[in-house]
């Protein structure tokens, strides 16, 4: 506990503290005036409240970074020896088994670290090798520790002024991102708090330049405005549709092939039967986000052309493909985009969030979306992003990824996405060598989408059987797979992102899979 503490509020001059050195008779007027007012009651607060700016509880913290630091190394570096999914401690109500309630005075660190290991113990487990289920990479060591920096930092990218280094720097560097998808000289983009975010910005730049309602809203408009995607694409831009005022019925849904991709005659179709009302943008998914399939883009791209459409991809998951030389053309066509979203924190390995929209012209945001802000210091030549983007206060996102992006390369991005297709490969054809095993379609990305449909079970009860498996994977397999609704049905997604799944994981996997098909459990 805290003890009573004497902390002086106000510290000793530094010597040679400023320009000028010599004694200053209004400095000490106004210290002793100081000297006077109440100070901070240090007996309610720790001492480590804060980390004091003129090191004097250095040696503490140091201790205390120490300890937590030792954490989360034990945590990660053990990852494997627990399950991918944690089971919640039983006893307490909450399943939490920690105090919820805030209490009257301050604890002490030590039962604070015990606590905090308690919920460490509750996490969700991505590190694990047999962690499948979903998008959700274990993080880079860099961006880990860019958190960690950004985090002490403590800047905000809603102002140049309030994060001078970097709100240069993520300018940059989604420029040179942006250009790498082949967005060409004027393309620039943003970090925002997720794929749902980035999707939502770049469908309001959209309306706003194709239907010209930055001012009067959509209220003017004859027509109500609506826009095109995929049967499969992501919820995200349902609600970005009933965010911006076109409701989701605002989102004509276009049917998909047996690859799971939009069919091409069917988007020309729904256009045709869409002209009626206002079409202004048509939706692209790179990476859908049950079974990995990607739209034909550069059929898409011409289309979106030809009718005058704001082309947007969404390539939340599958922009990565961008860093690999042998997949790449995999996205063939988004260089035609107007906007794309991509997520370094999902095949990226960037820790949470970490998501980026991006614009073919950089200068729309400018245009047709910033509101300038009074509080604003605007003379520096750079942009407050925070004047570009939906959130103001805005987490610094930059560090981590610019800092996983150089200690990686190009060559360690694509290496990552190599490895997990080779994964992806042996995954697919154990599914292959098991008739009882129906795949949803070709995987196109690092996903397998699957499911059981054993002829000694009747067919209402596939979905039970699966559900079973599942349990049985995760108890017996040390894997966790998802289990999505997919066209009605209960089907398995495997996400092959950790780079520590080895084969072995997949054969221990494919064991316990065998296993339980085996067992003849009675499904009547
Ligand atoms: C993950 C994903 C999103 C949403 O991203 P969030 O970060 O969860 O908001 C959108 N679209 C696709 C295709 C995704 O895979």
């Amino acid at each position: 506990m805290v003890g009573p503490q004497k902390h002086p509020l106000i510290l000793p001059r530094p010597p040679n503290f400023g320009a000028d050195a010599r004694p200053d008779p209004f400095h000490a007027k106004i210290e002793n005036a100081f000297a006077r007012s109440e100070p901070l009651d240090r007996t309610a607060l720790p001492r480590d409240a804060f980390i004091d700016p003129t090191g004097q509880n250095r040696a503490a913290i140091e201790a205390l970074m120490a300890q937590v630091s030792g954490q989360i190394l034990d945590h990660l570096s053990q990852a494997a020896t627990r399950s991918p999914l944690p089971p919640l401690a039983a006893g307490d109500k909450t399943g939490l088994d920690l105090p919820t309630t805030i209490p009257p005075l301050p604890t002490a660190i030590a039962p604070l670290l015990n606590h905090l290991q308690t919920l460490m113990g509750q996490a969700m487990n991505p590190a694990h090798p047999g962690y499948m289920g979903h998008m959700d990479p274990l993080p880079s060591t860099l961006s880990l520790l860019g958190d960690w920096v950004a985090a002490a930092l403590n800047n905000n990218m809603l102002s140049v002024e309030m994060s001078p280094g970097f709100s240069r720097l993520e300018p940059l560097l989604m420029q040179d991102i942006a250009r790498l998808f082949g967005l060409g000289p004027q393309a620039g983009g943003l970090l925002v708090s997720g794929g749902s975010l980035a999707n939502l910005q770049a469908i309001a730049v959209a309306r706003n330049v194709k239907l010209k309602v930055q001012q009067q809203g959509l209220a003017g408009l004859t027509r109500p405005p609506v826009l095109l995607a995929s049967e499969l694409a992501h919820t995200s831009i349902r609600k970005a549709a009933m965010v911006l005022g076109l409701g989701t019925d605002g989102v004509i849904a276009v049917p998909t092939d047996g690859a799971n991709r939009m069919d091409v005659a069917a988007v020309e179709a729904a256009i045709a039967a869409a002209l009626a009302a206002g079409p202004f943008a048509l939706v692209a998914t790179a990476g859908t986000t049950v079974t990995g399939s990607i739209d034909p883009l550069a059929a898409l791209g011409a289309i979106a052309r030809r009718h005058g459409l704001w082309f947007h991809v969404d390539a939340a998951y599958g922009g990565v493909l961008v860093f690999s030389p042998r997949y790449r053309d995999r996205l063939q066509g988004i260089d035609q985009a107007d906007s794309v979203t991509f997520n370094p924190q999902k095949w990226l390995y960037v820790t949470k969030t970490c998501a980026s929209v991006l614009f073919r012209q950089f200068d729309h945001l400018h245009q047709h979306f910033q509101i300038a802000a009074p509080y604003m210091n605007t003379d520096t030549g750079w942009p407050n992003l925070g004047e570009l983007t939906v959130q103001g206060t805005r987490h610094v996102d930059v560090v981590k990824l610019w800092l996983t992006l150089q200690h990686f390369g190009k060559a360690g991005c694509g290496a990552l996405v190599e490895a997990s297709y080779a994964l992806t490969e042996t995954f697919v054809q154990a599914v292959r060598d098991r008739p009882y095993l129906t795949l949803a379609n070709e995987p196109e990305m690092n996903l397998v989408c699957f499911r059981g449909c054993p002829d000694w079970v009747p067919r209402d009860r596939w979905d039970d059987w699966n559900q079973a498996l599942q349990a049985h994977l995760l108890h017996q397999g040390h894997c966790f797979l998802s289990l999505p609704q997919y066209r009605g049905q209960r089907w398995f997604k495997a996400v092959l992102l950790n780079p520590f799944t080895e084969p072995s994981t997949l054969a221990d996997l494919f064991a316990a899979l065998d296993r339980f098909a085996a067992l003849g459990l009675d499904w009547d």
